[in-house]
């Protein structure tokens, strides 16, 4: 059976390369009918915040990546969190509840009786020394294990001293650790550049790579799929593998390629949006988003682009990630997002973009059948869901004449002549439909001796405000005929201002 775990640390929001590794994790674990684990690594204290826990549950439930085992799923009431509570066998899935509630510390008792692991009294100053040291001495800076061999005397006298010790592992000095990985093949590290790694804190904290081996280990994890940022600790975790009796229990690994900015330099904030939520909150579909993250680092052999979801889930595989660096193009999502928002249909599209149009004062007194009609008229153009609200608002409030497009258009020439007899004109219109007015302008400009763009532009300007926007026709009727009229009033009345 499958069994995978995402295990961010909560120390900020959840970056594109997090939800990567959640995607993937997800897939799998869907594609193999096992298990998707959710664990939050909280043990920085310092660092680890409920915002950030929030922000992660947010970031995957928009995302739609459910998990089997976790924090409790309270996903739209919106209770506070429960770290001590969770679904799955294995609660809590928060370490730093794990840790208080002592979930760590017959590991450290195995490892300290069968010498494994000890004591170190070093003071951050002495660290710092033996760093300077190796240094100098063009070694690498390793923990020299001076407190491997304390005798009972000298702890005595450093716990006198007030120190308090953190637990260290014994490393061996000789040969090599050696893993599989799905990605990268075979992966070997020597082991005089390991080094005698913290398990436990000062304060008495687990770190990383001792809960999560022990973690992994008792949670059953199957396979660890994370970013290759972590591939110099797994030849440590691998080792506490060994120490900790769990060898049969060892995970298969997949170190994800990393992810770089279109300037080939690692993703950061500088490239721009890093955190999840600042996609949903740009208006990006999460469909797009996932289908994009899919690709960074994963592809079919005939190199496909957009998934359904479920086929997503059918041909995902970690025989398809490759090792190179993938690279962020935020042109490339923002159009597959275009490519996601032309597949709703138009209910969907608006139900999609309320979050967007709730907040405009305007969208409060219409139906949605209005704003639906004017919604449809260009949705083939949205790229973001936060678009809509600016492409359809000009049929909703007091029209705003484009200062630009007033000189340009609307004072051009004879503009105003053109307006006040398309008016006339119209108010003899019998129907409103988009044919209807087309025939009838058409028909109008013939009679008048008009080319149809000194017609088509002023009457478009007139009525919405804009030089650009939907088929003129089509948006004239959504408009209606008394507000067309009325707008080619105001039109008329501004141009009669400026001359
Ligand atoms: N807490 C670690 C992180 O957020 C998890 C690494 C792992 O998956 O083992 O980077």
């Amino acid at each position: 059976m499958v069994r995978v775990r995402f295990a961010p640390s909560p120390t900020g929001y959840l970056h594109i390369g997090g939800a990567r590794t959640a995607l993937f994790n997800w897939l799998f674990a869907r594609k193999n009918k096992g298990t998707f684990v959710l664990r939050i690594e909280d043990t920085d204290e310092v660092r680890s915040t409920k915002d950030s826990v929030q922000a992660i549950l947010d970031s995957l439930t928009w995302m739609g990546l459910d998990w089997d085992e976790g924090p409790k799923m309270n996903l739209s009431s919106r209770e506070p969190l429960d770290v001590s509570r969770g679904q799955g066998p294995h609660a809590p899935y928060f370490q730093a509840k794990r840790a208080e509630m002592g979930m760590y510390q017959p590991f450290v008792e195995k490892l300290m009786k069968v010498g494994q692991a000890y004591h170190c009294f070093c003071s951050p100053e002495e660290l710092e020394e033996m760093r300077k040291k190796a240094h100098l001495e063009k070694r690498p800076p390793r923990y020299d294990g001076r407190c491997r061999k304390l005798s009972e005397k000298q702890k005595k006298d450093f716990e006198a001293q007030g120190r308090k010790p953190v637990v260290r592992f014994v490393m061996p000095e000789e040969g090599v650790t050696e893993f599989e990985d799905l990605v990268h093949s075979k992966v070997c590290f020597e082991n005089k550049l390991l080094y005698d790694f913290i398990l436990v804190k000062a304060s008495g904290f687990p770190t990383y790579n001792f809960a999560c081996v022990v973690d992994d280990a008792t949670m059953d994890v199957t396979h660890v799929i994370r970013g290759d940022d972590h591939i110099s600790n797994t030849p440590l975790q691998v080792q506490l593998y060994q120490a900790l009796g769990f060898g049969d229990k060892l995970p298969k690994f997949a170190h994800l390629s990393m992810i770089l900015g279109p300037d080939g330099a690692r993703l950061s904030k500088r490239h721009g949006a890093t955190s999840t939520l600042e996609y949903r909150d740009q208006g990006y579909l999460p469909e797009a988003l996932r289908n994009y993250l899919a690709l960074l680092g994963w592809s079919t052999s005939d190199s496909q682009q957009i998934f359904e979801w479920k086929e997503l889930q059918e041909k995902f595989d970690l025989s398809g990630c490759q090792k190179n660096p993938a690279t962020f193009d935020p042109a490339k999502l923002l159009w597959m997002n275009g490519e996601y928002l032309r597949k709703l249909n138009p209910e969907e599209l608006l139900s999609r973009a309320k979050p967007f149009l709730e907040p405009q004062p305007w969208f409060q007194t219409r139906s949605d059948g209005e704003v639906l009609k004017a919604v449809t008229l260009e949705r083939e153009k949205y790229k973001l869901l936060s678009e809509v609200p600016h492409l359809v608002d000009f049929f909703f409030k007091e029209v705003e004449y484009d200062p630009e497009a007033v000189q340009k258009v609307l004072q051009a020439p004879g503009a105003s002549d053109v307006l006040g007899n398309l008016k006339l004109d119209l108010q003899g219109a019998e129907s409103f439909s988009e044919k209807y007015l087309e025939d009838r302008i058409r028909t109008f400009c013939k009679a008048k001796g008009y080319k149809t763009g000194q017609v088509f532009h002023p009457i478009r300007v007139a009525v919405s405000g804009r030089t650009q926007g939907p088929s003129l026709f089509a948006m004239m009727e959504v408009m209606g005929k008394e507000k067309v009229l009325s707008r080619i009033d105001s039109a008329l009345n501004l141009i009669a201002q400026h001359s």
